[in-house]
């Protein structure tokens, strides 16, 4: 897919920055029938995804299968081979949401056999939605991130162009549905459509890329739409506290044990990301691109200025998403005015 700005809605993390190639470690078996297989994210910062094969009545089913690319697919099979399967065995990809280094790997592994695709209904839209009008659907969150105060310059596709292929599922799935050992769990926020698996079996969650440690996953607010992400989200972390006792299976670096204590940071993170806000607001009217620049970003509070292009892009639609959760909640009002989109404490 020839798109310069594809990744926008779909990366997920620190973004912007490339690196050399990275070996990647293989497969791990994690015990109680689930095993670990890192797919490389050649040139990303998050050198891998981990796509984890789950032991099933009928089969295998393989949770999220990277984008798509000659090394991920040779990774996933000698994985597979590693872990005593071959693909012959995976009877289903389940999606945990539908950003490329997730999903964008699935159309070649139906073709190569794999019987069953599915993902929530939200997320099937938004892939339909996006594989019809990436185009224009560019330039629309270009103009929006304009509106609010921030001029996108060219940033370059960051390694998406022809790792993402549609591939409608077989079926879709539901909050609360079962998947053999598998219970989703839908928590919109990263996306709309994000699901978490819980294992009845082992009392694990899939975190996808909802709850991530020590990386904090990307909410943000790409086009003038009707909706609330960052309220979307903390209720999505409030959600899964309790999911996962006996740890975490998180799509992006390794497993952890203590969920619960990681959803706990994730919501102070965010909550302090909006109390940072409301302090810039304090000091005068402002539009998200205005604020972006005074915020500090990343583990390593660095400057807005300092960073890449595609990841200043991520940081004015987390600003945005920010704002129109405390608008949503009455904590600031639109100021009046032609654009950029300006916002100021309400009284
Ligand atoms: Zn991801
Ligand atoms: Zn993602």
């Amino acid at each position: 897919m020839r798109t310069s700005k594809g990744t926008k809605r779909r990366g997920s993390g620190p973004h912007g920055v490339s690196g050399s190639e990275v070996t990647v470690p293989g497969a791990s078996d994690l015990g109680d029938g689930i095993a670990q297989i890192r797919l490389p994210m050649a040139g990303n910062p998050l050198r891998y995804i981990n796509g984890y094969v789950v032991e099933d009545e009928g089969g295998l089913t393989l949770v999220d299968c990277g984008w798509k690319a000659g090394d991920v697919l040779a990774a996933l099979h000698a994985g597979l081979h590693e872990l005593g399967h071959d693909l012959s065995g995976v009877q289903r990809i389940l999606i945990t949401h539908h950003h490329f280094d997730h999903y964008g790997l699935a159309a070649t592994l139906r073709r190569a056999g794999v019987p069953e695709l599915l993902m929530h209904e939200r997320d099937w839209e938004i892939a339909q939605h996006f594989a019809a009008t990436h185009k224009e659907d560019d330039r629309a969150s270009d103009a929006w991130l304009e509106r609010n105060g921030f001029v996108p310059s060219d940033a370059g596709d960051e390694g998406f162009a022809g790792r993402w292929e549609i591939m409608e599922p077989t079926a879709l799935v539901a909050d609360g549905e079962r998947v053999g050992r598998l219970e989703a769990v839908w928590t919109p926020g990263h996306s709309p459509g994000h699901l978490c698996f819980a294992d009845a079996r082992s009392g694990r969650l899939l975190t996808g890329d909802h709850v991530l440690d020590p990386i904090t996953p990307h909410v943000g607010l790409w086009r003038d739409r009707d909706a609330d992400p960052i309220g979307d989200y903390l209720a999505s972390l409030e959600k899964v506290r309790g999911r996962g006792p006996a740890g975490a299976l998180p799509a992006h670096g390794e497993p952890f044990a203590d969920l619960d204590r990681r959803v706990g940071e994730l919501i102070a993170h965010t909550l302090g990301r909006e109390a940072q806000i409301v302090g810039v607001l304090a000091a005068g009217t402002a539009s998200a691109g205005a604020i972006a620049e005074r915020l500090p970003w990343t583990r390593r509070n660095r400057t807005f200025e300092s960073l890449g292009a595609w990841h200043q892009q991520f940081a004015v639609s987390e600003t945005i998403a920010h704002l129109r959760h405390l608008f949503v909640n009455g904590r600031i009002t639109l100021a009046s005015g032609p654009d950029p989109i300006r916002y100021t404490p309400a009284a």
